[in-house]
């Protein structure tokens, strides 16, 4: 088989539980690399620089934006947020599956730049259980979760343009069933064409 990167590219609303089905995920698929993006918001209780975001001022955003170094990059719930160039570009030349964490807006303009990216929307099974979350975790403030949940049906709505839903009721579930779409993709002939031609070419 070849041994080229798969871009997945994951989205759904805060609070739907993106990060706890990805953190499985890559705990049972080590060929995942997670992309660690850049922010300009405050870290939270238990958020490392360089793990969980690269933490920057708008000022060292800015000048990495004017400097190309971002794939995308978007304001989300008044912050901004942007995917590093390099290292995506770096782990899929190497063969691994890169897996980005970001909003619909940031997820189609990277279809545009990787058309065979494979777009993950990941969803709670009912709308209440995002409010309920992001009270739960309380790393938000009463103003952010407002901004996030009244953001959360403009988000639903862009769901049509992903490839694959993922329901998560049970994250572990959640995780499964991302490394199935991964397999799967993996089984798409047209992501086995050079595969094909050496067979065919005795090449193998
Ligand atoms: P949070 O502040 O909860 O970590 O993330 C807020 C939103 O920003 C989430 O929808 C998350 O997917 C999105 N996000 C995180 N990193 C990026 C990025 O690099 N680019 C874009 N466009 N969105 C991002």
């Amino acid at each position: 088989m070849e041994k080229k990167g798969l871009l997945i590219v994951v989205s759904g609303p805060s609070g739907a539980g993106k990060g706890t089905v990805l953190a499985h995920t890559a705990s049972k698929y080590p060929n995942l690399k997670y992309s660690v993006s850049v922010t300009t918001r405050a870290p939270r209780d238990k958020e490392v620089d360089g793990v969980n975001y690269f933490f920057k001022t708008e000022e060292e955003f800015q000048a990495m934006k004017k400097d190309g170094e971002f794939l995308e990059c978007k304001s989300v719930y008044g912050k901004s947020y942007g995917t590093p160039r390099f290292y995506v570009e770096k782990q899929l030349g190497e063969g691994y599956d890169v897996v980005l964490e970001i909003d619909t807006e940031g997820a189609l303009e990277v279809k545009n730049v990787y058309p065979d990216c494979v777009m993950v929307f990941i969803s709670p099974a009912k709308r209440s259980t995002i409010e309920e979350r992001l009270r739960n975790r309380s790393t938000e403030s009463e103003e952010q979760i407002k901004l996030r949940t009244q953001s959360a049906l403009k988000e639903l709505k862009q769901a049509v343009f992903y490839d694959y839903i993922v329901v998560n009721e049970d994250a572990q579930q959640g995780a499964d069933d991302i490394i199935s779409i991964i397999q799967a993709e993996k089984c798409k002939v047209k992501n086995n064409k050079k595969f094909i031609d050496d067979l065919i070419l005795g090449g193998k």
